[in-house]
């Protein structure tokens, strides 16, 4: 599927992390459709060279950045090497993250440490890292990738939960601190969507998932693609410290 909102990112540089695949390889080619040059973030650097190779092959322009959100000095490194690259960054979507799910009382400590150190700390050290750059050229757009369990709660992901909801916090706060540079921060909150995040949940859990959709059906990585566009767009100028469900309904 590709991109049906229709706005002009040329002459915009973005940085999107977890580009190898799922969501984030989606955006990663919704933000290059739209024109704007696109440098992609991944630890799986094989998978990072098809979607640098897919943005490429339809005309658009892409870098690979092997970075681990997690590591403080890799990513201010990355950071400043996009800026060096194409001379600032505009949009930064902070995409990269993951799963370990447990109940609470079988939750291990490495399973907590290592999904709040990428979707929450690694969000941090990118955000953090971008502030300088964008609010040096008096304006910028982050997009952060939040989910549904961060606004409610889900039995068997209190970490990523947890997560979450900071990342929502972090979307806030960050909103304010910056909206004087004219940096706009906002965040999307996926509810289910197809990809192999949520393929891992089996045939099984996902038909009883797809039940309490309102709307019936799991989302399409174009669903959530499309709404980081708008918010990265110009249409979205007004829009700072937002939170917006891309969820079939789900928490209506
Ligand atoms: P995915 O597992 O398909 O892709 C995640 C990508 O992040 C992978 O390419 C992976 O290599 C990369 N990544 C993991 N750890 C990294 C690290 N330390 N440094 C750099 N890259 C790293 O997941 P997805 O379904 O595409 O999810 C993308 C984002 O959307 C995640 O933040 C996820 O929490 C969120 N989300 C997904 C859904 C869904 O239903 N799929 C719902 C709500 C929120």
């Amino acid at each position: 599927m590709t991109s049906r909102i229709a706005t002009d990112l040329t002459g915009k540089t973005a940085l999107v992390t977890g580009a190898a695949r799922g969501l984030g390889r989606c955006i990663a080619l919704s933000l290059a459709a739209a024109g704007a040059k696109v440098a992609c973030i991944d630890v799986n650097t094989d998978t990072l060279a098809e979607t640098v190779g897919a943005i490429r092959e339809a005309g658009g322009t892409a870098e690979p950045f092997a970075c681990d959100v997690t590591q403080s000095e890799r990513v201010n490194e990355t950071v400043d090497a996009v800026v060096q690259l194409w001379g600032k960054l505009d949009i930064l979507v902070n995409n990269a993250g993951i799963t370990r799910d447990n109940v609470i009382v079988r939750m291990k400590d490495e399973q907590w440490d290592a999904v709040l150190n990428i979707n929450l700390r690694g969000t941090f050290l990118f955000t953090r890292a971008a502030a300088r750059p964008m609010m040096k050229a008096r304006g910028g757009r982050i997009v952060n990738i939040a989910s549904v369990s961060g606004l409610m709660g889900n039995p068997g992901q209190v970490n990523y939960s947890a997560s979450k909801a900071g990342v929502i916090g972090l979307t806030r706060t960050i909103a304010r601190e910056l909206a004087g540079r004219n940096v706009r921060v906002n965040a999307v909150a996926p509810g289910f969507i197809a990809t192999d995040m949520t393929a891992a949940l089996g045939e099984d859990i996902l038909q009883e998932v797809r039940k309490q959709i309102p709307l019936g059906r799991m989302g399409e990585p174009q669903d959530v693609a499309d709404a980081v566009l708008f918010l990265a767009s110009d249409a979205a100028s007004f829009i700072t410290g937002h939170v917006l469900t891309v969820d079939g309904g789900l928490t209506a």
